[in-house]
């Protein structure tokens, strides 16, 4: 259980002292930190990474490869299970036709996220992304997959991660994201989702992918039945994972000095489960909750660059994720996963960025494809 001795003004000054605040400071904040100053707390932190006033964004698509999968996550309405009506695998020419459609929108990232399909080798994988780095080459640059999906691809093809972070690579992958992560407690898996893997599992891949050379990146859900101290737990093993890389030097102690070039945990996104049409149910949480929640991520996770709100999850408030910490979002054109489950997704990029301008930010595109070693 947690408890805190500390106040808020304790907290205050180890903040602006640079210190790193516990788990049960902010459990304390949680409880009893008013909005303005998580957003005043949150801010200090941002600042010690960006200049206050600036944000990026993406512009960007989710392909939904295939929607087979066998994992059975109780929070998930896209799966369909192996011979079910309605399941699917796309082909390299419908791939093609959304990146395309996703170029002429003036997109240039994409991430691949499907299921946990046994008809799929690693093969299909590595000619699809072999097949997309020679038709597009620098001109956009691919998620190739989740972590969740890698371990399951691992696991199928009966190799080591090392061994299948080395064949992806060959096949051009530079980049595997942390999605499919949820909650990170042992609990929570085995309450939604036991057919998934195990949370130390998936720090043992995403360590091989950063031992392999791929890029990767820290992710979240908040929204389901998790408890805040789930929440916290979360926070402190991500924070604690990017620790371990550095203390083994496999990444620079100072993402901010070293240009962020090599940082392996180089964002941190948290979005919001969309219950409707799931198994698990449940309520929407509310943007207030969530924007509260960027905040404790910022101050707690002191060691990682970019934190990114959630215009996919959130819509154009969203973007009031700038003003608790968050520095970069993306502007979304497709994601099934997360469409089928209630989310909503605007085109209207222009009305978006003009709202993080009014908010009083100066949004810059971050293209990720024309300097895939720069931080994304
Ligand atoms: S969340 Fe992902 S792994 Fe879980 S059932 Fe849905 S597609 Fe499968």
């Amino acid at each position: 259980m947690l408890t805190s001795s500390s106040t808020l003004s304790d907290i205050r000054a180890k903040i602006t002292a640079r210190e790193r605040i516990s788990s049960e400071d902010a459990l304390y904040l949680w409880r009893e930190a008013p909005d303005a100053d998580m957003r005043s707390l949150a801010s200090q932190v941002r600042a010690r990474f960006h200049s206050p006033g600036a944000c990026t964004y993406l512009v960007m698509r989710i392909i939904n490869y295939t929607n087979v999968c066998v994992a059975q996550c109780d929070y998930c309405a896209f799966y369909k299970l192996p011979g079910q009506d309605g399941g699917y695998v796309l082909t390299h020419e419908q791939v093609f036709a959304k990146l395309d459609e996703l170029l002429a929108m003036g997109g240039d990232l994409v991430g691949f996220n499907g299921g946990f399909n046994p008809q799929l080798s690693l093969d299909y994988y590595c000619d699809l992304f072999r097949a997309i780095r020679q038709r597009y080459g620098e001109r956009l640059e691919f998620y190739a997959l989740t972590i969740a999906e890698f371990m399951y691809l691992a696991d199928h093809a009966n190799l080591s991660y090392l061994a299948a972070a080395e064949r992806l690579k060959q096949a051009g992958v530079r980049w595997i994201t942390g999605g499919g992560s949820e909650i990170l407690t042992e609990d929570f898996r085995r309450r939604h989702s036991k057919f998934k893997y195990t949370v130390a599992d998936y720090f043992a891949a995403q360590r091989a992918l950063v031992e392999s050379g791929l890029r990767t990146s820290a992710t979240m859900v908040i929204g389901f039945d998790e408890t805040i101290e789930e929440r916290i737990e979360h926070l402190e093993r991500t924070r604690a994972f990017q620790d371990s890389l550095i203390s083994a030097s496999l990444i620079s102690a100072s993402p901010v000095a070293a240009g962020s070039t090599d940082s392996a945990l180089s964002s941190f996104l948290c979005w919001t489960y969309k219950p409707y049409f799931t198994q698990l149910g449940g309520i929407e949480i509310t943007t207030s909750e969530y924007l509260r929640h960027l905040a404790l991520s910022r101050i707690y996770l002191d060691n990682i660059l970019r934190i990114r709100t959630s215009v996919l999850t959130q819509n154009e408030r969203a973007l009031e994720g700038l003003l608790y910490g968050a520095d970069d979002f993306d502007l979304p054109i497709e994601d099934e996963v997360t469409q089928l489950a209630g989310a909503t997704i605007s085109l209207n990029f222009d009305q978006l960025l003009a709202t993080a301008r009014t908010l009083g930010f100066t949004p810059t595109y971050r293209h990720v494809a024309s300097g895939w070693n720069q931080p994304a």
